[in-house]
């Protein structure tokens, strides 16, 4: 039997499973419904993959199967005390550019959008409200959704490894994770550029 099918936005659930419904004909012309579990392109190729990317988004995809055909990225870690730290901009380097593409426009919709609501609420602009909190919710979910499954293989659960915010250009204690924004609970000062007073030799404070 021969099939050409055409996808369409809708999603249903067959016995359990997400399933994503596409129209079809047959060789001889009988319309026929489609329901397809995942998708994937045969070739590991990047340039197909972005490519198959792009036509995948061509009709907003189901979140569970966009989020199944992403490749993972091995997160660059670094042994901290408490557990792991890892470096976001060489994770960020790693990934290929339809990954890249994705949370970078979805980051950008969520913090403009954001502030939008901030502003439309203040100027009681409820048209203008609603377009940006739809748009901040949708893509702090596609946001979250699909940084967990590219860093985190899809686990939510377990305690991910800290941000080093060094390579961002951001002051920040090597040892505790402080930063100017947020110090120590008992308050504590620079004694390195990456080192806060609350740890080893500098815990006294200069007299006078
Ligand atoms: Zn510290
Ligand atoms: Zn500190």
């Amino acid at each position: 039997m021969r099939l050409t099918i055409e996808s369409t936005a809708e999603v249903v659930d067959i016995d359990g499973v997400t399933v994503r419904t596409w129209h079809g004909r047959t060789a001889g012309n009988v319309p026929v419904l489609v329901y397809v579990r995942s998708l994937s392109p045969q070739s590991r190729d990047p340039a197909v993959a972005a490519e198959f990317g792009r036509e995948l988004e061509e009709i907003a995809a189901p979140r569970n199967m966009t989020v199944s055909i992403l490749p993972s990225v091995r997160m660059p870690t670094a042994p901290a005390i408490g557990g792991n730290t890892f470096d976001a901009v060489a994770a960020w380097r790693a990934m290929p550019d339809v990954v890249r593409d994705m949370i970078g426009a979805l980051a950008i919709v969520e913090r403009i959008s954001d502030l939008g609501g901030c502003i439309a609420q203040e100027t009681r602009d409820p048209e203008a409200w609603r377009w940006f909190e739809a748009a901040a919710s949708e893509s702090a979910s596609r946001l979250s959704e699909i940084v967990t499954a590219v860093l985190l293989g899809g686990d939510s659960e377990t305690m991910p490894p800290r941000p080093d915010l060094r390579p961002l250009g951001i002051a920040q204690c090597r040892v505790c994770g402080c930063t100017e924004e947020i110090g120590c609970a008992d308050g504590c000062r620079w004694v390195e550029p990456d080192l806060c007073s609350s740890h080893g030799p500098f815990l006294a404070e200069p007299e006078g």
